[in-house]
C-alpha cells in the first residue's frame, strides 16, 4: 500500500549538519524530517574530538585567512548554546574540558615563534605555568611551552544524544537501496518498506549526508556541488591514561599531535590520536600505525608510561566540497539550486553556521513553514550511533 506525505523539507543525513539544521528548521516552524539510513550521530561525528575550534589550528598556516576568521566565533557560539541561551538548549551536553592546550617542542621554527607573538593569537591563547598546565606536561622532564586556547571540547556522543533526545521524533531510518530520487521532481521522494512504499512530497531536499551527498546528488543527475575526501587513519589508546585535550606542534605548521581524552564508565580512559600522525598513518596497516602512534608518544612524552595501555585503529574519511590540489576547505558549504540545498560542514564546530545558511536559502527560495510543524510518517525511528571506541573489535 502507498502513502503520501506531503511535508516542507526532507533532510538527508543525521551526522552534525543533519541534526543541527533539522532543529533550527522545526524551531522556524517548518515541517521538517530526516532520513538516515545507519545511525543518528553520523560518521565523521561520532568519530570527531569534539574541539570547538577557535581558529588556532588554523592560523598555525601563517596567515590569517577566511578560515580564521570564521572559525573565531565558533566557542562563544557554542558556550552559549552549552549555557542554555543560544540558538539550541545544549545545557545537558557534557563539556570534558573548558580548554584546549597547545604545546610545543623545543625545536619549533621561527615562523612559529611568530605566530606566537602575532596579534591575532595572543587574544586567543596565554602561556600557561606550573600547576596551570595540564598535569602531563607538568613533569620536569618537559621542556617546551604550553599555552591555552579558548576552545572547549565536547563529549560527542553525548552531543548527539541529546541533538537525538530533542528531535527523534523526527529522524527515520530508510534502507539505502529503498529510496527513489526524481531528477525532474526532486520533492517526489518514494521510499520502499516491508509493508509498501511511503511517497514523500517536500518543498525542499537538504542533502546532508556527508560522503552519501555523492551518490544522492548522482541520482539527482546533479554534478555540482563536487565533493573530496580526505581520508583518516585514527589511532585510540585504552587504559591508565591521564586526561589531556592538546596539540602538539612540531617543526611544522599542522599539528603534528592532537590528543583528546574520553573517560570511560570502568576508569579507563580512551585517547584519540589526531593531526599528522591520523593523516601520514593512512598508507599503513594496522599494526604499522599502532607502532608509529607509540613511537611518537616516547619521542614527545618519554615519561608517559605505556605498559598496559591497548590500541585500536579506525579508517574514517572527511567529506567535504572539493577544493583545487584537495586541499582542506576554509569553511562550510551550503549549496542551493533548484530545490535542492547540499550542505558540508567541514568541522562539526561549523554546523550552527551551516544550519543558519540553510534557513537563508529556504527564505530566498520562498520556501515558508505551510502548517503547524507536525508530521505523521510511517518509517522505523533511526538509531543512535555507537562510539567508535565501542565499535572496536579487538583492541591490542
Ligand atoms: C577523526 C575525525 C575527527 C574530527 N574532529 C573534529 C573536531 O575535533 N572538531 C571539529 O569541529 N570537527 C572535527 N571533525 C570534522 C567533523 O567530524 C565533520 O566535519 C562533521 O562531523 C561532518 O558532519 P556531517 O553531518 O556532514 O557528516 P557525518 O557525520 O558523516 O554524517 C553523515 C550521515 O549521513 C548518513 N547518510 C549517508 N548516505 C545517506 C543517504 N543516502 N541517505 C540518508 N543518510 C545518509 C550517514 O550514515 C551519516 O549518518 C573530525 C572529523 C574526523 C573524521
Amino acid at each position: 500500500m502507498s502513502k503520501l506525505v506531503s511535508v516542507d523539507v526532507v533532510i538527508f543525513g543525521g551526522g552534525i549538519a543533519g541534526l543541527w539544521a533539522l532543529a533550527r528548521l522545526r524551531q522556524a516552524g517548518y515541517a521538517a524530517i530526516l532520513l538516515e539510513t545507519k545511525t543518528l550521530g553520523g560518521l565523521q561525528t561520532i568519530a570527531a574530538q569534539g574541539i570547538i575550534h577557535g581558529g588556532a589550528k588554523y592560523a598555525l598556516t601563517g596567515s590569517a585567512s577566511d578560515a580564521t576568521q570564521a572559525i573565531g566565533d565558533m566557542p562563544q557560539r557554542w558556550r552559549a548554546c552549552l549555557a542554555g541561551e543560544g540558538e539550541l538548549d545544549l545545557s545537558r551536553v557534557r563539556v570534558l574540558s573548558q580548554h584546549q592546550y597547545l604545546w610545543s617542542t623545543e625545536s619549533i621554527g621561527s615562523r612559529m615563534t611568530g605566530f606566537f607573538a602575532s596579534k591575532l593569537m595572543r587574544s586567543r591563547m596565554a602561556a600557561v605555568e606550573g600547576v596551570d598546565r595540564p598535569k602531563l606536561l607538568q613533569s620536569t622532564a618537559f621542556k617546551g611551552n604550553v599555552y591555552r586556547l579558548e576552545e572547549p571540547v565536547l563529549d560527542v556522543p553525548s552531543l548527539v544524544a541529546e541533538l537525538v533526545r530533542q528531535q527523534g521524533d523526527a529522524c527515520f531510518q530508510i534502507e539505502p537501496d529503498a529510496v527513489q530520487l526524481d531528477a525532474a521532481q526532486p520533492g517526489c521522494v518514494k521510499i520502499a518498506t516491508s509493508a509498501g512504499s511511503v511517497s514523500i512530497q517536500a518543498q525542499q531536499l537538504v542533502l546532508a549526508a556527508g560522503a552519501g551527498n555523492e551518490s544522492l546528488l548522482k541520482q539527482l543527475d546533479r554534478e555540482t556541488p563536487q565533493m573530496q575526501r580526505r581520508p583518516l587513519h585514527m589511532l585510540m589508546a585504552r587504559g591508565p591514561l591521564p586526561l589531556l585535550y592538546a596539540h602538539c606542534l612540531g617543526a611544522s605548521a599542522n599539528p603534528r599531535l592532537t590528543i583528546t581524552s574520553y573517560p570511560l564508565a570502568e576508569g579507563e580512559i580512551v585517547w584519540h590520536l589526531g593531526g599528522q600522525v591520523a593523516e601520514s598513518g593512512v598508507a599503513s596497516d594496522e599494526k604499522e600505525h599502532i607502532a608509529a602512534g607509540q613511537a611518537e608518544l616516547a619521542a614527545l612524552l618519554p615519561w608517559l608510561d605505556l605498559t598496559d595501555i591497548h590500541w585500536a585503529t579506525r579508517r574514517i574519511d572527511r567529506a567535504e566540497i572539493a577544493t583545487p590540489g584537495g586541499k582542506r576547505p576554509d569553511s562550510w558549504l551550503v549549496h542551493s539550486e533548484r530545490d535542492v540545498i547540499t550542505a558540508w560542514p567541514t568541522k562539526l564546530a561549523f554546523a550552527p553556521c551551516l544550519a543558519a545558511d540553510v534557513l537563508h536559502c529556504l527564505e530566498q527560495d520562498g520556501v515558508r513553514p505551510s502548517g503547524d510543524g507536525t508530521v505523521s510518517i510511517d518509517l522505523p525511528c533511526a538509531p543512535l550511533a555507537q562510539p567508535p571506541w565501542n565499535e572496536v573489535k579487538r583492541w591490542s
